[in-house]
């Protein structure tokens, strides 16, 4: 079939587009809803009280009895917040590489003045191994490295790390280190426990699992990282915590005016959330990648698709990465999104052909098998090669919980 658009030929775009990227998500259409309202005074009354009973609940996500700070940014302000309110220039940071973004806050760190060394991981497409971790530790005797940062699940290559092993290796070195978690893919996707994993700052954003618009980062911070915070130089009059925390007039809460609409739509989301329980949640997330993981193994042939991630175990729940091999993974987005109005996530990070099915936050079997059947009928339409049916191996996998 011909590449060029077909004026002859009907357009099967027509209806709700879907979008399958690793953020922002589908959003619920409460949370729209509930966004779209007018203003409210910003000093008292029911703003106040909603933004109150926000912070009250966003640990519950977490998992933490640490203190939750909303941002008016994207994740990329949560990491910067994260990172001054607990370092001094020139303190060293170590950044577990697992793909692409824990290097990016790595890169975000160097422009603030922090030593930043990288511990690269051994392939692409694998987690961060712990044992080298360790090793680095035990070998940092004088203590020199002051925070450690890696992301729970890296949108790029789908790859997940094991939050608790990083912890076991950081307590097995006896290393005081700051433990920083980077969750923006996987909170409220992934199993998360700040607490009991011992991590000290966890960073998300509000448009992926949390289901709401892009516009808000998240950090939650325990005791350790307040502490750090009273010895931190790079803090800088937006992002400090300490003046976010017990003000006299609320709006200081947020360094200003609060995002109103936002704390709506986070305040629906949470109900959500909160509403379904963080373990049914998780688990819910765990069955849909299921189906995705089967669809993947059952296309997946030598010169065709693949899963990106080799380790089924280190797959995460929140996005997949899929290696395309021969097939023209240009020309499958493209007939994915112009003729059946159905979005793909780009390969971002490498050169290497390959793209992105997210499934976080607001999904469902059918919004699922959506996806997996148009990416199966356009395979179908390039003549890919193809294992076999995605689509049959997704639907086997959603049956036992149905
Ligand atoms: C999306 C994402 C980011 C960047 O978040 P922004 O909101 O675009 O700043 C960082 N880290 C991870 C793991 C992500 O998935």
């Amino acid at each position: 079939m011909s590449h060029e658009h077909d004026a002859l030929r009907p357009s099967l775009r027509h209806g709700r587009q879907a979008l399958s990227i690793p953020g922002p998500s589908v959003m619920p259409d409460s949370v729209l809803a509930a966004m779209h309202r007018p203003m409210p005074n910003i000093y008292e009354g029911e703003l106040v009280e909603l933004s109150m009973s926000v912070l009250e609940d966003l640990p519950k996500v977490a998992h933490t009895s640490g203190t939750p700070y909303i941002t008016i940014s994207n994740g990329h302000g949560a990491w910067e917040m994260a990172l001054t309110n607990t370092l001094c220039r020139g303190d060293k940071v170590l950044v577990l590489e697992s793909g692409r973004f824990a290097v990016v806050w790595g890169e975000m760190a160097t422009q603030l003045g922090l030593d930043v060394e990288v511990l690269l991981a051994p392939d692409a497409s694998t987690a961060v191994d712990v044992d080298a971790v360790a090793d680095r530790l035990a070998a940092d005797t004088a203590h020199e490295i002051r925070a450690i940062l890696v992301v729970q699940v890296d949108t790029a290559t789908s790859v997940r790390n094991d939050v608790e092993a990083l912890r076991a290796a950081i307590d097995g070195a006896g290393h005081p280190a700051l433990f920083m978690v980077d969750c923006i893919a996987s909170m409220g996707c992934e199993r998360y426990l700040m607490d009991e994993w011992g991590v000290d700052v966890t960073v998300a954003a509000s448009q992926k699992g949390m289901m709401v618009p892009p516009g808000l980062g998240l950090v939650w911070a325990n005791q350790r990282a307040h502490d750090a915070r009273a010895t931190a130089d790079l803090v800088t009059g937006y992002w400090d915590w300490n003046q976010r925390n017990d003000p006299a007039e609320h709006y200081k809460r947020y360094s200003g005016t609060p995002p109103i609409p936002h704390l709506y739509g986070m305040r629906e989301a949470l109900d959500l959330l909160l509403g379904e329980g963080m373990d049914q949640v998780w688990a819910r997330h765990e069955i849909l990648a299921g189906a995705v993981h089967a669809a993947v193994q059952a296309w997946s042939v030598d010169d065709g698709l693949g899963f990106f991630i080799a380790d089924p175990a280190e797959r995460s729940f929140a996005t997949t990465t899929i290696r395309t091999n021969s097939i023209d993974v240009d020309d499958l987005r493209l007939r994915a999104e112009r003729d059946a109005g159905l979005v793909l996530g780009l390969g971002i990070g490498a050169d290497d052909p390959r793209f992105r099915i997210g499934h976080m936050g607001h999904l469902n079997p059918p919004m699922l098998l959506g996806t997996l059947g148009t990416i199966e009928a356009v395979l179908t339409a390039m003549d890919a090669p193809m294992g076999g049916s995605g689509v049959a191996a997704a639907a086997a996998a959603l049956a036992p919980h149905l």
